[in-house]
């Protein structure tokens, strides 16, 4: 396998599936099952998931809402998306543990470092939930800073397009595909992969990022064994 540990970020509006706002049962199934494939191999998975699907402190702040008070509403989506992407692993046969940036004992483990490491020695999958446990955060901001922390080789970045683009591909029909980008490039082209906070973070750390399309089916082992999938951001 060419990684050793791994870890997976989704966004919250992946697991809409084809609806408009929550969480399609199906989806999460489909992404159990693509885990399931790698830790099967022996692959160590952490994953960060998102909120995008329940609700983001920006769109609260844009309707007049404080933006702290949104962004606390944002890190609870994103513990609820946890708990559900948990009880779809589990159900896939995945021992699974969710551990929370905020404070949510009854619910969640509190992020401990080391817990986790161990909990992925032991071949479980480990979620984060609660992003980064600040506002004015992202949950890549989170995704870089779990995988710093916990030493993954890589960040591979779940979403709809297969990787990053010279423009936006649903725009712009003569956009065309990177294989491999450097951090630099992706600056100064002014490309989309993550926001800059967590995109810098990822650059200073030397922590390689994969953009890559979850949605298609054996993709995420594909990665794992070395084929070239999606877009790779390296040094
Ligand atoms: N959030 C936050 N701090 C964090 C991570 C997330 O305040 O460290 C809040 C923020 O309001 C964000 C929301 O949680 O808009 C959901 O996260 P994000 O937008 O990153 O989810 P995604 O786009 O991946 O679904």
């Amino acid at each position: 396998m060419k990684y050793n540990r791994i870890l997976l970020k989704l966004s919250g509006e992946a697991l809409m599936g084809d609806r408009q706002y929550g969480i399609d049962p199906k989806r999460l199934a489909d992404y159990a099952a693509e885990i399931k494939q790698v830790v099967d191999q022996g692959t160590q998975v952490a994953v960060v998931i998102g909120g995008g699907n329940i609700f983001r402190g920006v769109a609260g702040a844009s309707n007049g809402m404080d933006r702290v008070q949104g962004d606390h509403m944002g890190m609870l989506a994103t513990v609820i998306n946890g708990l559900a992407l948990q009880s779809a692993c589990e159900d896939a046969g995945i021992p699974t543990r969710l551990q929370s940036a905020i404070q949510i004992n009854e619910v969640a483990e509190p992020f401990i470092r080391r817990k986790a490491m161990r909990h992925l020695e032991k071949g479980r999958v480990v979620i984060f939930g609660g992003g980064t446990g600040n506002p004015y955060f992202t949950t890549d901001s989170a995704a870089v800073l779990r995988a710093i922390e916990i030493e993954a080789d890589v960040i591979l970045k779940g979403t709809r397009v297969d990787g990053i683009y010279t423009a936006d591909p649903e725009k712009d029909k003569n956009a065309t595909k990177f294989d491999f980008i450097s951090f630099d490039d992706v600056l100064t082209k002014g490309l989309k992969v993550m926001d800059t906070t967590a995109f810098t973070l990822s650059q200073e750390n030397e922590l390689p990022i994969i953009v890559f399309d979850m949605n298609t089916p054996g993709n995420l082992i594909k990665l794992i064994q070395g084929e070239s999938i999606g877009t790779k951001v390296q040094l």
